[in-house]
């Protein structure tokens, strides 16, 4: 099987599980406990919660651990929303029209509390332009959330340069950071950014652990009440294991980063440049170069998306639709459909993600196996290919 879908999730790493294990059969302790067992288990968030921190470079109190990254994100912009709303500061929200629907869907959902949002829009290549954040920006503007690397596109945004406007306005600016994760700085400073988004599946960690990082002092209500773990900004005994695995898969990643980036974009432009030359008409879509290293999205003329996928997925290639619609419905994604694609084309979107592991011969197999797919699946489309 070759899989290159690793943008949906990786495979946890032997050293990340191997570092779990103890916490799931040894160390039984709850870290709320005040006994010897208990204390172990605090001595381990505490300690993965150091790892984020330094990697962050944020005080180790910043750190809230979540249950995935779809929880960061609905953190972040409820937690803070509702505290502004509280302190009687606005009710306005700014996004942007491709973020992921954890923040989406987060932010039309407060609307029906009387929140109101601006979508900022992107261009062509998935680029947020500065100065519609600026004029999006108002009186009564309490967040903003736009993401660091997109997800389908892979296009990365000038995140410091967004940031520095949030704060020249003193508004809390949030990046889900999900995707940027392994591949680019996650220092806080350097970006400008009062909270901030990640979730370890993404980066060879466990599933379902995902951690928030809330600057000291911005307005902040929990979304889950309960016991006063996390400081009090998020309630329920906590996922030792799951803790314990994100801290050590954010060390592994972060020593990993460069070779990380040099080896999945040497991949990514062999596999980008031999499909553009091999398949007539084909588009790449997000930006050329400022996209993250694993990232390929790429529209084929007259096809479908998930006939794409369908044919791969017999050839033992698992790859993804641009579309982010579940399966059965073929909805167009609205990130695709966001650079201005007709729903057509967005349909003909197929996405790769690279990893690690990703080897030049597995590319050089989608290479060859690929043409010959398209080719067969335009000689019966209904429209006319290049
Ligand atoms: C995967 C992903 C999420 C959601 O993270 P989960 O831990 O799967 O909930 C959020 N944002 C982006 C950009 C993602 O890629």
């Amino acid at each position: 099987m070759i899989y290159l879908d690793h943008a949906a999730t990786t495979a946890l790493d032997p050293q990340v599980l191997a570092a779990m294990l103890p916490y799931f059969t040894q160390h039984e302790g709850n870290p709320s406990s005040i006994h010897q067992a208990g204390r172990v288990a605090l001595q381990a968030i505490d300690d993965a919660r150091s790892t984020a921190a330094l990697i962050l470079n944020c005080a180790r109190k910043e750190v809230i651990f979540t249950g995935s990254g779809s929880e960061a994100n609905n953190l972040a912009v409820k937690g803070v929303a509702f505290a502004q709303m509280q302190q009687g500061k606005g009710r306005h929200i700014v996004t942007s029209a491709i973020e992921h629907h954890a923040v989406l869907h987060a932010v039309e959902y407060l609307d029906s509390f009387g929140f109101e949002h601006t979508v900022l829009p992107v261009d062509a290549d998935g680029l947020i332009q500065p100065d519609d954040l600026r004029a999006a920006l108002r009186a009564d503007t309490i967040v903003v959330s736009l993401m660091y690397a997109n997800n389908e596109i892979g296009t990365v945004q000038p995140i410091a340069e967004l940031g520095a406007i949030c704060r020249e306005h003193g508004v809390p600016f949030h990046t889900d950071a999900v995707q940027a994760a392994g591949a680019y700085t996650l220092d806080v400073e350097a970006l400008n950014v009062d909270l901030l988004t990640i979730s370890a599946h993404k980066f060879y960690g466990p599933k379902g652990s995902g951690l928030l990082y809330a600057r000291r002092g911005i307005p902040f209500l929990p979304q889950i009440n309960g016991g006063g773990q996390e400081r009090r900004r998020r309630a329920g005994t906590e996922n030792v294991p799951g803790i314990v695995g994100l801290g050590a898969a954010l060390a592994l990643a972060e020593e990993r980063r460069a070779s990380y980036v040099g080896h999945c974009s040497t991949l990514r432009d062999r596999l980008i440049d031999g499909l553009l030359q091999r398949i007539p008409g084909t588009r790449l879509n997000g930006h050329r170069s400022l996209r993250l290293p694993n990232n390929a999205n790429l529209a084929f003329e007259c096809v479908e998306g998930e006939s794409v996928l369908l044919l791969l997925d017999q050839h033992g290639i698992c790859a993804s639709s641009g579309s982010a619609c579940t399966a059965g419905s073929l909805e167009p994604s609205h990130v695709l459909l966001a650079l201005g694609l007709s729903p057509e084309i967005a349909n003909g979107a197929v996405r790769f993600s690279l990893g690690k592991d990703t080897s030049a011969a597995e590319i050089d197999t989608v290479l060859e196996t690929l043409p010959p797919l398209i080719a067969r699946l335009q000689a019966v489309a209904p429209c006319e290919a290049a």
